[in-house]
C-alpha cells in the first residue's frame, strides 16, 4: 500500500505476482462504455430504490434505533447488497468522480455505521433485541459472508478515495472478526464463502498481515466436515474436502469460486506454491469439463451447483450471473499470479457471454439464470415487481435473492482495472476496448498507450503510442485462442501471429502504431461429444461473442423445437448480421413420442436462419430461444449453397 495515494480502479492488488494490474485504464468508448455509463446513469440508483423501498436499507435504521423485532424484511444477506452497491460507488467516483456517487457513499456509510456494534460486529438479521444470537446459525446465517462485501466495499473506498468512514467500520468489523474466529478463537467458518476474499483484499489494500492471516485460517479450517451437514451434503459449501485436497470445482458455484478467489490471494501472498497448483488444477478440469460454452458455470438448479463432468444441459443450465464475475474474480488472480494467457481467454469469454447478457440495455433489468436454451418465452417485464425466481426467460427489475444486479454493477464500474497489466519490461494488453492507458512501469519509466478499436463490432484494434520513451520496453497484446489466422501490422509490415501473448519491443516514440487484425468471420463450434446434451449440436460464435437463435426471427412460432442447420455451408456474415442455412423439418404430432424406429422427415426448404449475440436475447421482448442447433446434414448429392 502506498500511505494516502488512493490506487484507483484496481479491486485486486497482490503484494507480488508474475504481473502487476494497471489501474489507470480509461474506457473511452465503444461496447463496455455504453455499458458502464448506463451503469453508472442507470444501474447504481435503481438498486438504492429497490433496496430502500423493500426495506433492507431501514433493517440497518432499526439496529442503530433498537427498534428490531424477531422478523425482518429480506434474506439474511440483504446486507452484502448495500455493501456490493457501496463497492459499485466508490468504484465509480474512483473512475470518473461523478459526485452523485460520492453524495450516496456518504448517505449509505452513516446509515451502516450507526448499525455497528460497539465490539465492531454489524448485522441487521442477528444478534438484536429478540433476534437470533450472532453466530447461532453459520451454515445459513450468512453474517460473515456479508461482512466479506462490506470489506470488499471499503477496499475499493480506499483504493479511490483514502480512509474515510466505510474504511473504519470495516476495520472495526476484520477487529471483530479476528478476534471471535483467530486462532484462538471459535474454530469456526461461514457456510457461504466471500470473508475470506474480503480479509485478504482489506489487508493487502491495508498492509495488514493478520488479516490474510485469518483468511487463511478460515480456508485452513474449511473441508473437515467443520459446517452441520445439510440435505444437500457439506459439497454444496466445499466443507467435503480441504481445498488442497480438491480435484474440481462442486457445490454451489458462487461459493466454489469465492472460496478459490480467497485461495489464489493467500497463496500468493504466502508463496505458497502447492495451493496455488491445486487451485489451477481445479481450473483446469472444471474449465475442461464442467463449463460452459458461454463461460457460465453452474449447471444444477437445485443447489445452483456444478454438475458432475460433462453435465451441462443447456436448457437447465443456472449460469448464474454472480458465477460469471466470480469466475472472473478466480481466473484474474490466477492470471496475476502466473501470467498464463487462458485465464484471461476465459474472463473474455465470460465479459461478453455472461455480464453483458445479464444487464437490460436501460440497466434496470436483469437476468439472475443464464440457460443455453429457453424453450418457452418469458413474460414481458414488468418493472415494478419483485421476482420470486432466479429463471424465466426475462430480465427482472429485481429479485426477492437480488445478489446478480449489484454484482454487475461492481463488476462493469471496475471493470477498466481489468484491461491490462505491467511488468518490469512493458505493458500487457488483454481486453481490447477504446482506452487510454497511462501507466508507470515498475522502474519509474512512464508508459502511455490509446487503444482505437469497434471491437467486438470489428476485428481491428490500433494501439497508439502516446509519449516518447528512448528506453526499449514491450507492448504485449493478447490473440485469443479463437482468432487463429490474426496478423499483427507494424509499421505498415504485416506479419501472421498466434494465439497466445503477441509482442513487440523498442524504443517507442508518441504517435507509433501497432495495429492487431483479429479474423472476425463467424465460425461453426462443435461440442466435446461426452457433452451428450448437445451431442450432434453446432453452436455459432463470433469473436468473442456466442451466438443464438431466437424464435421470433423464424417463420413460425414454435420453429425453434424442430429448427436444424447446415454446418458444413458455414455462417455468412453481411451488413444485415450473420446468418446460417437451416431448415424446420415436420416432425409427426404422436399420443407417444418414443416411436419403434425413426420416421423419414419432411424434407423442407432450406432458408436463411439469422443468429445474434447471444447477450443480446430477448432485448426485442420474450422469446424462446438456443445456442446449441441440431446439424443437419443435407442428403448425399445435394447442391450446397
Ligand atoms: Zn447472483
Amino acid at each position: 500500500m502506498t500511505e494516502g495515494t488512493p490506487e484507483g480502479v484496481c479491486p485486486v492488488l497482490p503484494s507480488h505476482g508474475r504481473v502487476r494490474p494497471v489501474a489507470q485504464v480509461s474506457i473511452t468508448g465503444g461496447f463496455w462504455a455504453t455499458r458502464q455509463a448506463v451503469n453508472a446513469t442507470a444501474t447504481l440508483a435503481h438498486c438504492e430504490s429497490w433496496m430502500e423501498r423493500l426495506g433492507w436499507l431501514a433493517n440497518f435504521d432499526r439496529v442503530a434505533d433498537g427498534t428490531t423485532a424477531p422478523d425482518r424484511p429480506g434474506w439474511p444477506f440483504s446486507d452484502s447488497e448495500v455493501y456490493k452497491l457501496l463497492e459499485a460507488l466508490a468504484w465509480e467516483t474512483g473512475r470518473t468522480g461523478d459526485p452523485e456517487a460520492e453524495v450516496a457513499i456518504k448517505r449509505l456509510t452513516a446509515r451502516v455505521t450507526r448499525a455497528q456494534d460497539p465490539d465492531g460486529y454489524l448485522n441487521t438479521c442477528f444478534g438484536h433485541g429478540e433476534q437470533r444470537p450472532r453466530y447461532s446459525d453459520l451454515e445459513g446465517g450468512h453474517e460473515l459472508y456479508n461482512l466479506g462485501h462490506l470489506l470488499q466495499a471499503a477496499v475499493a473506498r480506499l483504493r479511490t478515495a483514502g480512509e474515510d468512514d466505510l474504511v473504519r467500520v470495516a476495520r472495526r468489523a476484520a477487529d471483530h472478526v479476528c478476534r471471535t474466529f483467530g486462532a484462538d478463537g471459535l474454530p469456526k467458518i461461514c457456510g457461504h464463502p466471500e470473508i475470506e476474499v474480503g480479509l485478504a483484499e482489506f489487508g493487502r489494500a491495508l498492509g495488514e498481515e493478520r488479516y490474510v492471516e485469518q483468511a487463511r485460517l478460515f480456508l485452513d479450517r474449511r473441508g473437515h466436515g467443520t459446517l452441520r451437514d445439510i440435505p444437500l451434503g457439506r459439497a454444496y459449501f466445499q466443507d467435503d474436502l480441504p481445498i488442497r485436497e480438491a480435484e474440481v470445482w462442486r457445490g454451489h458455484a458462487v461459493r466454489a469460486l469465492y472460496l478459490t478467489a480467497a485461495a489464489v490471494d493467500v497463496a500468493v501472498e504466502r508463496g505458497d506454491d502447492e495451493l496455488l497448483r491445486a487451485v489451477e488444477r481445479q481450473w483446469e478440469r472444471s474449465v475442461a469439463r464442467r463449463t460452459y460454452i458461454t463461460g457460465g458455470m453452474g449447471s444444477r438448479h437445485q443447489d445452483e451447483g456444478f454438475g458432475e463432468d460433462w453435465e451441462l444441459p443447456p436448457d437447465r443450465a443456472y449460469c448464474e450471473t454472480c458465477a460469471g464475475v466470480a469466475s472472473i474474480m478466480v481466473s484474474w488472480r490466477l492470471y496475476l499470479a502466473t501470467a498464463d494467457v487462458r485465464y484471461t481467454d476465459l474472463i473474455e469469454r465470460t465479459l461478453y457471454n455472461i455480464i453483458a447478457t445479464s444487464p437490460s440495455p436501460d440497466g434496470r433489468a436483469f437476468f439472475y439464470a443464464n440457460p443455453l436454451h429457453q424453450r418457452a418465452p418469458g413474460r414481458p417485464a414488468d418493472g415494478t415487481e419483485v421476482s420470486p425466481r432466479a429463471e424465466g426467460g426475462s430480465r427482472a427489475a429485481w429479485f426477492d435473492v437480488s445478489c446478480c444486479p449489484t454484482n454487475v454493477a461492481r463488476t462493469l464500474a471496475s471493470l477498466g482495472g481489468y484491461l491490462a497489466t505491467a511488468d518490469g519490461d512493458g505493458l500487457q494488453i488483454h481486453q481490447y476496448a477504446p482506452c487510454a492507458i497511462n501507466t508507470e512501469l515498475p522502474d519509474g519509466r512512464r508508459v502511455a498507450v490509446d487503444v482505437e478499436t469497434g471491437y467486438p463490432e470489428t476485428g481491428t484494434i490500433r494501439v497508439r503510442i502516446a509519449a516518447d520513451e528512448p528506453s526499449p520496453w514491450t507492448l504485449a497484446l493478447r490473440v485469443p485462442a479463437w482468432a487463429a489466422g490474426a496478423t499483427l501490422i507494424t509499421d505498415g509490415w504485416a506479419r501472421p501471429v498466434e494465439p497466445g501473448m503477441v509482442e513487440v519491443r523498442r524504443a517507442f516514440r508518441a504517435g507509433d502504431v501497432i495495429t492487431l487484425e483479429l479474423p472476425m468471420a463467424p465460425r461453426v463450434t462443435w461440442p466435446d461429444p461426452r457433452i451428450d446434451a448437445v451431442r450432434g449440436c453446432v453452436a455459432v460464435e463470433r469473436g468473442p461473442e456466442v451466438l443464438c437463435v431466437e424464435s421470433r426471427d423464424l417463420p413460425h412460432a414454435g420453429g425453434l423445437d424442430a429448427l436444424a442447420i447446415d454446418p458444413l455451408s458455414g455462417p455468412r456474415a453481411d451488413a444485415g448480421g450473420v446468418r446460417v442455412r437451416g431448415r424446420l423439418p415436420g416432425h409427426p404430432d404422436r399420443p407417444w413420442p418414443y416411436p419403434s424406429a425413426t420416421d423419414s422427415v419432411d424434407d423442407t426448404e432450406w432458408f436463411d436462419v439469422p443468429l445474434r449475440p447471444y447477450h443480446s436475447w430477448a432485448h426485442r421482448g420474450p422469446s424462446s430461444m438456443r445456442i446449441w442447433l441440431p446439424a443437419s446434414l443435407p442428403p448425399e448429392g445435394e447442391q450446397r449453397a
